[in-house]
């Protein structure tokens, strides 16, 4: 579990300004965790052996992990928090995702397309791989372990092309779809394709949804609406240090280029602090 000096340094930084300073919980997507030996189909798909290290390095820093509908709470929660989330419901979540996050003492948050519920998902590229969604009795045993399960709309529909009826389908009818498979109420949404627009967020709350989820980067306390949730994509491609850095911009793009400005404006904030305090004595 090698991560390079800095973003080791970074990462350790990570986590400590509370929501009500503009930063908080970090929400984070993944999609698809393949097993082990299996090559990624793209960039949604991690291989479970680095889904595995992202937890480790979470518990072994201290990291706890939350719910989505915990949000609506988001001042409650304690320092270094993470929101793990899974976007579509894939089947290969159930053995590589949450039961190893149950074997870690750790939660997370599920947002299902409800249509392709125990079937081949219906709205992916039919050239990848068959990917089939989590089944009935798969789902009532993750909410009865702990985990939140949400509604993702019942086909994946891409929401600001809809007329206001298929809208409203959609978004409360994957509530009713999920309340009568699990027996619970289902208060968090998550945006297919990250698209919204003011019609789909009155939709979300006239549906009844608490807490929705989009694809917009930043720490949830930056600007925390709870119907536009800002979240961080884990790609296949990110190594366990862009993961850590990751955590420490709350920025998708943690790429080298962006460190060496970040440490750029650090410097001539210094510099510009010591002209500061010199004018002044
Ligand atoms: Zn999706």
């Amino acid at each position: 579990m090698w991560i390079d000096p800095l973003s080791r340094r970074l990462f350790r930084g990570a986590g400590k300004i509370p929501a009500s300073e503009g930063r908080g919980p970090i929400v984070l997507m993944y999609h698809s965790i393949e097993a082990d030996g299996k090559r990624p189909s793209n960039i949604w798909s991690i291989p479970v052996k680095n889904f595995k290290e992202q937890l480790q390095l979470l518990r072994t820093r201290g990291w706890h992990t939350a719910r989505v509908s915990d949000l609506e709470r988001a001042e409650k929660l304690p320092l270094r928090t993470v929101v793990i989330t899974f976007d579509d419901g894939y089947a290969n979540n159930f053995e590589n995702g949450f039961e190893l996050l149950l074997e870690q003492g750790m939660c997370a948050t599920w947002f299902i397309v409800t249509r392709d519920i125990g079937k081949r998902s219906g709205w992916t590229d039919p050239k990848l791989p068959g990917w089939t969604i989590l089944s009935k009795t798969q789902l009532r045993q993750m909410a009865a372990a702990g985990m939140e399960i949400g509604a993702h709309t019942r086909t994946h529909s891409h929401l600001p092309e809809l007329d206001p009826p298929t809208i409203r389908d959609e978004v409360l009818g994957s509530r009713k779809d999920l309340e009568d498979i699990l027996g619970l109420p289902v208060t968090s949404f998550a945006y297919p394709y990250g698209q919204y627009n003011q019609d789909g967020i009155t939709a979300v709350r006239k549906a009844g949804y608490r807490v929705a989820c989009s694809t917009r980067t930043g720490w949830f306390g930056s600007d925390p609406d709870l119907l536009q949730v800002r979240r961080i994509a884990v790609f296949s491609h990110d190594s366990l240090a862009t993961f850590a850095r990751k955590l420490a911009f709350a920025d998708n793009e943690v790429g080298w280029w962006k460190m060496a400005k970040y440490a750029a404006r650090r410097v001539r904030s210094r510099l510009f602090d010591k002209r500061f305090l010199g004018t002044n004595n």
